[in-house]
């Protein structure tokens, strides 16, 4: 193996000092801490692992955790109520819904219901439209977390050829565009693509989030080429694996997220660090 590894556990761990001790002085100055507010609906098990996991990384860096889990035979004007509510709450710093909502329920009128400010997914339709505007905004956690993988590395951004392979509001658009933004020349590659190998050989900086196991090999990369992985899927084995073949990739590319421990766990930070975001963002202190 050639590559280097792209580290997300180490940077997770960086990340959360650099974020404890920023809400730390956040709670001097304050006097409260930044508060997230989680809102589920009961009965899907990977939700209630979900919460579990973020409650737990709330606790982790100083920030107070609400649970908002809503029975399962709830209503969409219930659950619209709940989230105006929380909208409306001076002392709710952030909003998260568990995605996806159960079958019968309209997602879109829901997080329309968010307070865009205390959107810390960045799902909102005007946290989306400024990310495209390239101005300041909440930007879903995946791809800031990919971002955050590159930049920290040094990984040079700027003038190269990166092609995103999926095209999810959440991940794929919101990653091409964080590339732009840092003058990325991008190309987003999906399910219609012609020959996807070609596209993804023609890239310096290649991003994978497709939900399909392996499917980014070797001989689709060019030699030297950084590779991001957000894939999660776990095989029938039970084995973890992205949806880029790492034996084979590791072997051209010049550096590599490995799967798990690469882009998964800086996730997480950074849902944490957009609650600190809001939670200024409320207080007055204007866009970091
Ligand atoms: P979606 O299912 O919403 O989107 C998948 C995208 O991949 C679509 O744009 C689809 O194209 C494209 N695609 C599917 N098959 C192919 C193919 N054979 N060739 C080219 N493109 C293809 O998934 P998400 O964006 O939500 O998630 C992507 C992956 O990232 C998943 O593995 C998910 O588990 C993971 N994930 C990881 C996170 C992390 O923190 N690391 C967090 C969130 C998700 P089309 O639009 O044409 O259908």
């Amino acid at each position: 193996m050639t590559a280097m590894i792209l580290d997300g556990r180490a940077l997770a761990k960086l990340l959360r000092e650099e974020l404890r001790a920023d809400i730390q002085t956040f709670v001097e100055t304050i006097g409260a801490a930044p508060s997230l507010a989680v809102v589920k609906i009961a009965g899907d098990p990977a939700s209630e692992r979900y919460a579990r996991t973020i409650r737990k990384g709330c606790e982790d860096v100083g920030i107070a955790f609400h649970d908002h889990t809503l029975p399962s035979d709830t209503t969409q004007t219930a659950l619209e109520e709940t989230l105006n509510a929380l909208s409306l709450d001076r002392a709710v710093h952030g909003i998260l819904l568990h995605l996806p909502l159960p079958p019968g329920f309209d997602a879109n009128r829901a997080i329309a219901q968010i307070d865009p400010r205390k959107d810390v997914d960045g799902v909102h339709p005007y946290n989306i439209g400024l990310l495209a505007m390239g101005q300041p905004t909440m930007v879903p956690n995946t791809p800031a977390g990919g971002m955050e993988l590159l930049l920290r590395n040094t990984i040079p951004i700027k003038g190269k050829r990166a092609t995103v392979v999926g095209r999810s509001v959440v991940v794929g658009k919101p990653m091409a565009l964080l590339l732009l933004q840092e003058h990325a020349t991008v190309t987003i590659a999906h399910s219609r693509t012609t020959n996807l190998a070609a596209v993804v050989r023609e890239a310096d900086i290649v991003v994978a989030a497709t939900g399909k196991p392996s499917l980014i090999t070797g001989d689709m990369v060019k030699p030297g080429a950084v590779v991001i992985d957000f894939g999660v899927n776990v095989l029938e084995d039970g084995r973890m694996v992205g949806d880029v073949d790492f034996a084979s990739v590791a072997e051209v590319a010049s550096a590599i997220t490995p799967v798990p421990g690469g882009t998964g766990p800086v996730t997480n930070v950074m849902l944490l660090r957009n609650v600190l975001r809001a939670a200024r963002l409320q207080r007055g202190e204007g866009r970091e």
